[in-house]
């Protein structure tokens, strides 16, 4: 294995957006970083694509003009149950949607472009701590050199990581599989939807190149009942979402084939591992219900730019870095992944659901106030 000479300050074991965004920040401070990402970009993801407008002006802040790209402004929210019934309502903040193949490709070109060193095709294998200043990052591609080091893998704990047992252990938390499919069809550019089916939700929204993103969640459960074979899942299952069917069979598909993923949990995590600093899903993941993981990434990632960049002038020390970054990270989201594991339970299960939505209907005010529950204000 090669061993690199170069030495870094700062080491990004990640490179989705929580990564990038913070290797961008750090960059913009003179600070030397490097982003370790097993892909290559371009490249596609699950997830919704649909992001939170409080992460509008941090995202042109580090330099991508979301104002040129022409995206799809989400206002109108549509929530169905699998008996019909839909719940209209107007979002007060909304969002906008763009595909991750886009977006964590734009933030690739800007790291670059200042200076991050990006390391594609490159898996992290493990992480030595040498002394109170000194880590050392074993890839695929060699050995590298960093005073500190951040995880932001998502969600996949690497086994190098070791985080408290009774935080990240799945015990008896749902399993769940995430399902992500781009489509053609007529939908209108400013609303998204949510569809219920029995244990779980199917959203779509319009993202960049006029296509739609659908994807859905569901219990690993529902898969194995349906002999692991995703169509008849679909078919057994989602269409009895009469909404649903109608998305399936009626759009063009931009490819049939899924991109899935597996063993989803949603929970806090921890915002430190022995030193290495996490954020983005690797420090805690909110149910894709609450749309809002992406907008918690990337904010966790300015709390933490603020305290590495204080850590790298000298002006405070390792110890209270990790904990100033520990209370932010409680302080701003705490509230919001228990709303979303609450709010979770109301949803994809068909008596409750419409029940709930059929209430939610005639209290449009309590609906802005759950709403409201699962984002942050614009930072
Ligand atoms: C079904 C579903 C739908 C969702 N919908 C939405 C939505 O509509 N809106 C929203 O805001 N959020 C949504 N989310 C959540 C959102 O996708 C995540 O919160 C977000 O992607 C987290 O970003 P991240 O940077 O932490 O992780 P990621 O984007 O997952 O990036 C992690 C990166 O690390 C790399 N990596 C992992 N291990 C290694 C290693 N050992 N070495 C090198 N590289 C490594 C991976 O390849 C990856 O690129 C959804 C999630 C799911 C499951």
């Amino acid at each position: 294995m090669e061993t690199q000479t170069e030495q870094f300050e700062c080491a990004v074991i990640g490179g989705g957006l929580a990564g990038l965004c913070l290797a961008i920040q750090l960059a913009d401070h003179g600070i030397s970083v490097v982003v370790f990402e097993k892909n290559k970009y371009p490249f596609h993801k699950v997830c919704g694509e649909y992001i939170s407008m409080e992460s509008w002006g941090f995202l042109e802040s580090l330099g991508l003009p979301l104002s040129d790209l022409d995206l799809p402004i989400i206002k109108n929210l549509g929530i169905t149950s699998d008996r019909g019934f839909v719940l209209n309502h107007r979002l007060q903040m909304g969002g906008f949607g763009v595909s991750r193949y886009s977006l964590d490709h734009h933030l690739f070109e800007i790291a670059l472009k200042k200076g991050v060193k990006v390391m594609e095709n490159c898996r992290v294998q493990n992480v030595e701590r040498d002394g109170e200043q000194a880590h050392y990052v074993t890839t695929s591609l060699g050995v590298f050199r960093a005073d500190v080091v951040c995880g932001s893998y998502g969600k996949y704990t690497p086994q190098f990581i070791q985080l408290h047992e009774n935080q990240d252990t799945p015990n008896n938390a749902l399993n769940y599989i995430g399902v992500k499919f781009h489509i053609k069809t007529e939908f209108p550019a400013d609303r998204i939807e949510l569809h219920n089916f029995r244990d779980g939700y199917c959203g779509i929204s319009r993202v960049d190149q006029g296509w739609n993103c659908l994807c859905y969640l569901t219990t690993s459960r529902n898969l194995l009942e349906n002999r692991k074979d995703v169509r008849l899942m679909e078919e057994n299952v989602l269409y009895q979402n009469p909404f649903l069917k109608q998305y399936f069979t009626q759009s063009e598909f931009v490819s049939r084939q899924p991109l899935m993923i597996s063993n989803v949990h949603f929970r806090k995590r921890q915002t430190n591992s022995d030193g290495i600093f996490l954020l983005g899903d690797a420090a805690g993941s909110i149910t894709p219900l609450c749309g809002n993981g992406m907008s918690m990434g990337m904010r966790a990632s300015q709390m933490l730019a603020k305290e590495l960049i204080l850590f790298f002038e000298k002006k405070q020390g390792r110890e209270s870095a990790l904990k100033n970054y520990q209370l932010a990270w409680n302080a701003a989201f705490g509230t919001r992944i228990n709303a979303g594991y609450h709010l979770q339970k109301l949803f994809g299960k068909s008596r409750t659901t419409d029940f709930a939505l059929r209430t939610l209907h005639s209290m449009p005010a309590l609906t802005d106030r759950l709403i409201a529950l699962t984002h942050g204000e614009p930072f």
